[in-house]
């Protein structure tokens, strides 16, 4: 727990992520990742110089089985942090979306009642639980399938709602969650959503599978080029039509106008 602690805090002091009297709402899913941040939190509120409180809420998704209210409940119960949460009728809203990507819509429609929900309970902050891993796999989703280089942040203010996402495991790999959890003794709920384990980001995720199978390296250098900085040597972004015309003009001798 010492080292995994250490790792949080290193995120929470290079991003910045907590500041004096924050008070952050944990978005629980109920899956390990989500259970280890509501744990880790609840442990660090105790230590921390800068003093905050927590609060966590579940989105019920409407994905089939019948929601495990009492489970989580408990689970806050046990680590006394205040709980609560609402129903989203997700497949509803992929059923009526344009969006082929199913992820999509359910990320936009989570994220968006999780920060309504912030907002109306007085927290400036969202805590949610992507850990190096995700950010791995996002980074090759947007070069993929978005010809972007392109990550989600640790830290992102967001204007709009005036409630600032933290991910304080940014610096856990997926497999020490696992192994974290398990030690911990923590009882992750099964995810029933029918798109689990047959979506891009699983691709993405089995891609980097087999890239660490040839060589443990291949991560580490990927994830290194998710950091801005003066190691990225990359082509100008492309010009406007007008932009490449007047170039054109240039080469051909033709005065500016
Ligand atoms: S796998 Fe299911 S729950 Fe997870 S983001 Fe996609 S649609 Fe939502």
């Amino acid at each position: 727990m010492k080292e995994a602690l250490s790792r949080v805090w290193r995120a929470i002091i290079e991003f910045e992520l907590i500041e004096a009297n924050d008070r952050i709402l944990i978005g629980l899913s109920g899956g390990k990742d989500s259970l280890l941040l509501a744990y880790i939190l609840s442990v660090l509120r105790r230590h921390s110089p800068q003093p905050f409180t927590i609060g966590a809420f579940t989105i019920d998704t409407r994905f089939g089985e019948e929601f495990p209210r009492p489970a989580l409940q408990d689970f806050c119960d046990r680590l006394a942090i205040p709980f609560d949460s609402t129903t989203v009728d997700i497949p509803r809203a992929i059923a009526a979306s344009s969006s082929q990507d199913a992820c999509a819509t359910c990320a936009f429609f989570r994220r968006g009642a999780l920060n309504r929900v912030a907002r109306e309970h007085g927290y400036n902050k969202v805590a949610l639980a992507h850990h190096h891993d995700d950010a791995v796999e996002t980074f090759l989703m947007s070069l993929f399938y978005s010809g972007r280089l392109k990550t989600f942040l640790p830290k992102t203010p967001q204007e709009r709602s005036g409630v600032t996402i933290i991910r304080p495991l940014v610096y856990f790999r997926e497999a020490e969650i696992i192994d974290l959890v398990d030690r911990l003794g923590l009882q992750p709920l099964k995810n029933p959503c029918p798109y689990n384990g047959n979506t891009k980001r699983q691709e993405a995720k089995e891609l980097l599978r087999s890239f660490e199978a040839k060589d443990p390296e291949y991560y580490r250098r990927i994830s290194a080029a998710m950091r801005g900085g003066d190691s990225a040597e990359l082509w100008p972004a492309e010009p406007s039509r007008y932009d490449l015309k007047g170039k054109y003009l240039k080469f051909r001798g033709y005065p500016s106008k």
